[in-house]
Order: structure tokens, then sequence, then C-alpha cells
């Protein structure tokens, strides 16, 4: 009598993929993830935030929000 195959499949091992840095594909770090550093982090965001700001925008603007940033000073 010979005993059944073991039919055990083994678990699917998540893998584990590394975020890789949009910008420079280097190893992002849990910090900064998925960049690499806070540089790339930075430049992605104004990269994101230029292209929102080139947005056209047909429908009417809401005049609502006429108030910037209330602390003045600070600027870069
Ligand atoms: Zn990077």
């Amino acid at each position: 009598m010979t005993p059944p195959p073991d039919k055990t499949t083994p678990p699917i091992r998540a893998v584990r993929i590394e975020p890789k840095c949009p910008l420079c594909t280097k190893p992002g770090t849990a910090q900064y993830r998925p960049f690499c550093s806070k540089r790339c982090a930075d430049i992605d965001l104004g990269r994101w935030l230029k292209e929102s700001y080139r947005v056209p925008t047909d429908e009417a603007p809401e005049d609502a929000e006429s108030s910037p940033n209330g602390a003045s000073g600070q600027d870069r």
C-alpha cells in the first residue's frame, strides 16, 4: 500500500514588490516610498502640482477660495 501523494500545494507566497522610486528607479525607502528619498518625493510632488495647475478648467471657477495662506512670510 503506497501512501497517497502529498497533494498539499505550497501556499503562494506573496511576492514582496519593493517599491521603486519612479524618478530614479532606486529602491524606495519606507519613509518616502515609493520614493527613495525626500528629494525625489519633492520633485514628484512639484511635478504633480504643476500638472494640476496646468489643467484647464472650463467650468466656472469658484471664487469661494480667495484666501491663500493666512500666515504671511515664510516665503521661499
Ligand atoms: Zn529617487
